[in-house]
């Protein structure tokens, strides 16, 4: 009775357009590491980290046992004043960036926010309003983001006071150039010297990219690719912001940050999501010289790096660190991969395998490998009535998205794994 309930009454006051998962949407009541419970007291494995968030899993103690002695403090106090565990955060953040030279950080509430006051720095230090931005991306969903949002239900490019191109984004299965190639040959990449030249007036501000794709569907660069991209953006100084909202800390299990398996440096980064293991924060950090081009008192944020999101986000990248939660990203992403690898060659509707570390996709497709996004909500249902929780994206809706929190044990992938593999069977049945 208690979904039915609270179903109705989200209905009674919630828009209808808010996006809910599965036919009848469940509630979390609660979590520990990476699994949850919901209202009903059903137990899942939570294999999408709440929304890419809880990179750390549910209840930490060590996370927990921080945040409740700051609530005991202070819960907020203002930007206006000091606040110790932001700055700590800030060194700490700082010490790790994939930028060289003189850096400076700059705390807001969510992704959204941060993308915006990296576009606000970019477009003020190149004194420019033109941004060229990747198809398939996600940035937010304020106007400017989701102007550089490359999926038209969420691009209302002319509203967003930023004069917009798009690039072809490095997806190698449905890739204009390359896809009946034998190998990609980076024409997307060199694709971006002719959007300058022909579609811009060549004074851009930035070119933002996520390193793999997140809500367009984990859809990863080939090796190569950022490296060929920035040396056309140094031609013509144009800035790199690079969104590590979904790929930051250690989530692509090879490195920290997602840009860093590329030998490319960014101009600012963009984080969230991880960055709080759900508590609302969100960071941009760059060149010192291009954060501090904005005039003195142009950009404040509230509730940006607030006592107890900071403290949070402060004991959870120690957690991260010191547990080497990349570490585990990796080797149990490595495996994880392969088991999806092998799973693929029994079930044809999985038309892709990608990803890295704990950032994993199933792209679902139908015999001419079009985009199944029927078979994506028939899987996600499977999963669900057993036990496990997994994500959704890419533009069709057609790709299933898996980012579990770092800590999951090979045994809780093993689980996942046989699962997905029943679900597959099941859909596949169904579809006769
Ligand atoms: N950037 C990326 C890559 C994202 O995936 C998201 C959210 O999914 C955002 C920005 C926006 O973040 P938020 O929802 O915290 O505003």
């Amino acid at each position: 009775m208690k979904h039915e309930d609270l179903r109705a009454r989200h209905g009674a006051v919630m828009p209808g357009w808010m996006p809910l998962y599965y036919e009848k949407p469940i509630g979390i009541e609660r979590g520990e590491g990476f699994r949850v419970w919901d209202y009903e007291g059903n137990e899942y494995l939570d294999f999408f980290g709440g929304i890419v968030t809880a990179i750390s899993g549910h209840a930490v103690p060590e996370i927990t046992e921080a945040v409740k002695g700051q609530v005991d403090k202070v819960l907020h106090t203002s930007t206006l004043y000091l606040i110790e565990n932001q700055i700590k955060l800030a060194e700490k953040l700082i010490e790790r960036a994939p930028i060289s030279g003189d850096k400076k950080i700059f705390f807001v509430g969510s992704g959204t926010e941060a993308n915006e006051a990296a576009l606000l720095f970019a477009t003020r230090y190149r004194n420019s309003s033109e941004v060229i931005a990747l198809r398939s991306s996600y940035h937010g969903r304020s106007f400017a983001t989701m102007g550089i949002t490359g999926q038209s239900q969420w691009s209302p490019t002319s509203r967003s006071g930023l004069d917009v191109s798009y690039a072809p984004n490095p997806y190698r299965l449905r890739c204009p150039f390359c896809k009946d190639e034998p190998r990609c040959n980076l024409q997307c990449a060199d694709d971006l010297r002719a959007i300058v030249g022909e579609e811009t007036t060549g004074h851009v501000a930035a070119y933002i990219a996520e390193p793999i794709q997140g809500v367009g569907g984990f859809i990863e660069a080939p090796p190569g690719y950022f490296e060929r991209v920035k040396e056309i953006l140094d031609e013509t100084g144009i800035l790199f912001i690079c969104d590590e909202v979904q790929t930051g800390f250690g989530r692509t299990g090879s490195h920290f940050w997602g840009i860093e398996a590329f030998d490319v440096e960014p101009d600012l980064v963009v984080m969230a999501k991880g960055l709080g293991n759900g508590l609302a924060i969100g960071a941009v950090m760059g060149r010192a010289e291009v954060v501090e081009s904005v005039s003195p008192n142009l950009h404040l944020s509230t509730f940006g790096g607030n006592p107890i999101s900071s403290t949070g986000a402060l004991a959870n990248l120690n957690y991260i660190l010191d547990n080497d939660l990349q570490g585990n990203a990796y080797t149990v992403g490595t495996y994880l991969k392969d088991r999806l690898l092998k799973m693929a060659e029994g079930h044809p509707v999985i038309g892709d395998v990608r990803g890295k570390g704990l950032m994993l996709a199933l792209e679902l497709v139908g015999p001419g490998r079009e985009p199944d996004p029927a078979a994506a909500n028939r899987f996600l249902e499977a999963c669900r009535r057993r036990g496990l929780l997994v994500g959704k994206g890419g533009l069709k809706a057609n790709t299933i998205r898996i980012s579990p929190p770092l800590t999951i044990t090979r045994e809780a992938a093993e689980e996942a794994a046989g699962i997905m593999d029943e679900a597959l069977a099941e859909i596949g049945a169904r579809e006769g």
